[in-house]
């Protein structure tokens, strides 16, 4: 089956009543996008529905109107409110006939694990007629594939992981196979400093004489914006030309000239330099360091954290004076140079960064300081915390990071 003329549009159904009440967040349909975009495959949308019968059948029918693949997630799963495989079967009037791939692994999935195996979960060996079975090495429950009217409709478990393994052992494969999908490649900028919409003002020449194969996204996040240049089926000798463009406009703003996180880009500075670095983070509560340690193999240059959150922690165990505190402040800039002095002497790294501030307003400041501290120098950077405390966090960290990259750049060119 290969769709020619017409583009390939897939839809997403998850389901679940947790996913309507918001108990689950749905990041089950993000990463399945996420996964259908690099191999050119559009999602047309994404829709959640309860665990009801109509409801799913309703969706199924709508999707296929405009989408030839629908990929399912959720109610798998052997309990009573998992009811998907019952309404496949309905809907393709199939029956159901046991798997013995499925079966052996399913029993041997309990056996290893040494736990008792019920009578629901040898029901899971049980599959339409009608489908492929995609294995679950991941989990008890197969996905499913159906095919109909040249369209594709595929079951896969809620569960996370399981629905990933499937995803990229079998369905992608699977689609790029059979459906003619055209071919996208992407480059991505990001940069920090400048709101987006300071960056399209500066991007407006550039933009106007863009192909029309080529796509520029905008994609802020909290103080860092990425830039995407899309291209669908041009040759990628073009899309560098216009990339190449695009970085020397924003090259002042520039973190990475690939899709990467600020805390890796930094991760590799300190790496390549043979630098280490220790954090003190008081209203961040050790983001900054969470951050840091989400990076594989930040353990060479990721010497600790310290989060003294109380005036008391930041006096007895970081050890900053009194004197400071009493006379400048808790948030202030003389107290986050000594917190990053003190932090950088206990753990020895040759850089700490500190922050001090109030993520929400207290007597209207909302004023964050966060202090660098090298053998030389002391850098400190005031920032204004305006959005919601999960948002500041990030809003600081991001800060707190870029301050440090930024530092590390102005060194090393001074010394080249
Ligand atoms: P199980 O065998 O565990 O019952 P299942 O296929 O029946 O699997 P669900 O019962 O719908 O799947 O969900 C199982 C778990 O997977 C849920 O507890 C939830 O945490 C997670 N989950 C389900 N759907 C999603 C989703 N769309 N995004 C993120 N997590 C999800
Ligand atoms: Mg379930």
């Amino acid at each position: 089956m290969t769709t020619e003329l017409k583009q390939t549009f897939c839809s997403i159904i998850t389901i679940g009543d947790e996913l309507l009440i918001g108990q689950t967040i749905d990041t089950n349909s993000a990463w399945i996008a996420q996964q259908l975009n690099p191999i050119g495959i559009p999602v047309k949308r994404r829709i959640a529905v309860g665990d009801n019968k109509q409801e799913i059948l309703d969706a199924l029918e709508r999707e296929r109107n405009d989408s030839d693949i629908i990929i399912i997630t959720g109610g798998l799963g052997p309990t009573s409110d998992d009811i998907t495989k019952p309404v496949l079967c309905e809907y393709f009037n199939s029956g159901l006939i046991e798997n013995a791939a499925v079966l052996k692994h399913i029993m041997s999935y309990f056996d290893k694990r040494n736990r008792p195996m019920l009578q629901s979960n040898l029901m899971q060996a049980m599959v339409p007629e009608v489908c492929e079975v995609l294995f679950n090495e991941e989990g008890t429950a197969p996905g499913m594939l159906f095919k109909e009217k040249g369209q594709v409709i595929i079951s896969l478990p809620g569960v996370p992981n399981e629905m990933q393994y499937i995803i990229s052992t079998h369905v992608l494969s699977y689609l790029q196979a059979n459906f003619k999908t055209p071919n996208f490649i992407h480059r991505t900028l990001v940069t920090s400093g400048e709101g987006e919409s300071f960056i399209a003002e500066r991007l407006k020449d550039f933009e106007a004489t863009l192909p029309p194969e080529i796509k520029l996204a905008y994609l802020p996040k909290i103080n860092i914006v990425k830039l995407r240049l899309t291209a669908t089926d041009i040759e990628e000798g073009i899309l560098e030309t216009h990339f190449h463009r695009l970085k020397e406009i924003l090259h002042n703003i520039t973190i990475i000239d690939a899709d990467l996180e600020l805390e890796f880009v930094l991760g590799q500075l300190l790496v390549r330099n043979q630098k280490t670095i220790s954090v003190a983070e008081s209203c961040t509560g050790g983001s900054i360091a969470s951050r840091i340690t989400s990076i594989k193999g930040s353990s060479a240059y990721f010497k600790g954290g310290i989060v003294p959150y109380s005036i008391e922690s930041k006096q007895n165990v970081l050890e900053v004076s009194k004197d400071t505190i009493d006379r400048f402040g808790v948030v202030s800039e003389e107290t986050v140079i000594e917190m990053a002095q003190k932090c950088r002497e206990k753990f020895k790294s040759d850089f700490a960064l500190s922050v001090s501030g109030y993520l929400e307003k207290k007597d209207h400041d909302n004023s964050v300081w966060i202090g660098l501290n090298s053998s030389s120098t002391k850098l400190t950077k005031k920032i204004i915390a305006p959005y919601d405390r999960e948002k500041n966090t990030i809003l600081v960290a991001n800060a707190a990071l870029n301050l440090l990259r930024l530092f590390i750049l102005k060194q090393l060119s001074a010394s080249s």
